[in-house]
């Protein structure tokens, strides 16, 4: 079971405004598990509920599905789709219209809802994409990832009110509810579909929505949850500023982690738009205008073909898969690539790791920062708390780091009281901000001693990043100068940043 706080679970237990699914949906779950089941028992099921037979037809006749000849009667609409999708649609149907009753007033209920169903959508195109044949189970776990924040909503109506959770950027979203109530909607949402037997892979789907490196998820369901992680990343680029850069990082993801071209994924964005109205009529929902449609889709080409025509590069392609074998046979090894106290990376794995994105950086030409973090004065720690007290200061650290950070970013602890940061794709304006957020967070963060005792700590970063305006000739020369920078922020009084390029310019 994964780990929730017991006071949260108990609230969720007994909470009485929380739908837990309805009948037809527990059977479609029970029959889905069922390896003897026949088409004559699911239209059984299904016919039971009026307006879920309903949408199978609807959705069975759709352009998505229907090929040469309309589908007159349930059962030929069953046979069109196939079982599995027969089961999964049905399922999201019935959860969504369950789901939807009820909305409370400080969470954006529209704006949940567009993001379901835009990552739903986005999750099984990709999953089409690579030919799986669980398109529909991934767009039924992209649609229900953030199901815990439906549920932290009922249990703690005050976590979203008076943020715009939807217009975060979603992993600051996780950091907000872990401030206000110790555990975060990932933790929460797979928890809760666990609870209710779902699939496993629903589970996984929620547990890992912020995970596109799919980073200790066994090699067999990497690209599932790698679908589903994506898939929330790519909605997003609706959802928040719709901005060119936002496209380029999910760009940047989404080739990272499936290999797919930017000049392909601005066809995907051509089909999403096709996809949209088809989702919006079946989950009776009203998604984006017409002029917004055409709004994006301008800029996606701007961000995806424009840009990279200069860069066409077949070879890119194979040399991308061969990364994506090296990291798979990595996985295996998490375990040993893991600091025992913190449970961040160890150094010897921010090792291998810098090699292999310095390498990649220089190649594509993407940025890539290298930010050291080392705890001020934390001997005083030690000696005023204790080992234990010292240590405890020392996971907070790294909790607060992986917290902050995006889950495709290595966070290692480097030794001792020493951390460092890698960070693919983070330019100098990026990298910024987030040496910032970092320096500010930690002040505000409190660590109880064994007595009790409240304590904080203040952080110092190093900050070097690799980009068009400066370059390393090695990976070495990068480290050496986020750990010069380092240096500075001690000497010049600790609890601050430093970038290199500002002592370079000095
Ligand atoms: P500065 O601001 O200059 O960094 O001061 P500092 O006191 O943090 O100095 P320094 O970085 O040299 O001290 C690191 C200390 O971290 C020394 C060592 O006792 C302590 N330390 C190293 N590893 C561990 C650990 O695993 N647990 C605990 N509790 N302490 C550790
Ligand atoms: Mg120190």
């Amino acid at each position: 079971m994964n780990e929730i706080p017991e006071k949260v679970a108990q609230r969720l237990r007994t909470c009485t405004t929380f739908p837990t699914p309805p009948a037809v949906a527990m059977q479609v779950i029970a029959l889905a598990q069922d390896p003897e089941i026949d088409l004559a028992r699911v239209a059984d099921v299904v016919s039971a509920d009026p307006a879920i037979a309903a949408k199978v037809m609807r959705i069975a006749n759709s352009a998505m599905y229907a090929r040469r000849r309309q589908s007159t009667n349930l059962r030929q609409a069953l046979i069109v789709l196939g079982l599995n999708a027969t089961l999964t649609l049905a399922l999201s149907f019935t959860l969504v219209n369950a789901l939807r009753r009820d909305p409370s007033k400080g969470f954006d209920f529209g704006a949940y809802w567009k993001r379901a169903i835009l990552s739903g959508t986005w999750g099984k195109l990709l999953a089409t994409e690579f030919g799986r044949r669980d398109a529909e189970e991934v767009f039924l776990a992209s649609l229900l990832q953030d199901i815990g924040m439906l549920a932290l909503d009922k249990i703690a109506p005050d976590v979203y009110s008076g943020i715009s959770a939807f217009q975060l950027e979603h992993s600051r979203v996780c950091q907000h509810e872990q401030s206000c109530i110790g555990t975060d909607h990932r933790s929460v949402g797979s928890w809760l579909l666990q609870s209710w037997n779902m699939p496993p892979a629903l589970v996984r789907g929620a547990q890992h929505s912020h995970d596109p490196s799919a980073a200790g998820v066994e090699n067999d369901h990497k690209d599932f949850v790698r679908c589903v992680a994506l898939s929330g990343e790519l909605a997003d680029v609706w959802l928040t500023d719709q901005s060119r850069d936002s496209i380029e990082r999910a760009g940047f993801q989404v080739r990272r982690h499936l290999g797919i071209l930017p000049n392909r994924l601005h066809e995907m964005f051509g089909l999403i738009r096709e996809q949209i109205p088809v989702a919006e009529n079946l989950f009776d929902i009203e998604m984006l205008g017409a002029d917004h449609l055409q709004e994006i889709m301008e800029t996606a080409r701007e961000a995806l073909v424009v840009r990279n025509l200069i860069e066409i590069d077949k070879n890119k392609d194979l040399e991308h898969q061969r990364t994506r074998l090296t990291e798979e046979n990595t996985a295996l090894r998490v375990e040993s690539e893991r600091d025992g106290l913190t449970a961040v990376f160890n150094r010897r794995a921010f090792e291998e790791a810098v090699e292999r994105e310095f390498a990649a950086a220089a190649k594509n030409q993407w940025p890539l920062s290298v930010v050291f973090v080392d705890l001020d004065k934390f001997k005083n720690v030690n000696d005023t708390y204790g080992h234990q007290g010292g240590d405890a200061m020392l996971k907070e650290v790294a909790m607060l780091l992986t917290g902050t950070l995006r889950e495709s970013d290595v966070v290692a602890r480097y030794g001792g009281d020493e951390f460092v940061l890698l960070l693919p794709g983070v330019d100098a304006v990026q990298v910024d901000i987030i040496a910032r957020r970092v320096v500010e967070t930690a002040r505000s963060r409190m660590v109880e001693g064994s007595g009790g005792q409240k304590f904080s700590i203040t952080l110092s970063l190093g900050v070097a990043t690799c980009d068009r305006n400066t370059s390393f000739p090695t990976s070495q020369d990068l480290i050496a100068a986020a750990d010069a920078a380092l240096y500075h922020s001690k000497r010049n009084g600790r609890d601050r940043y430093t970038r290199f390029d500002e002592i370079r310019a000095a």
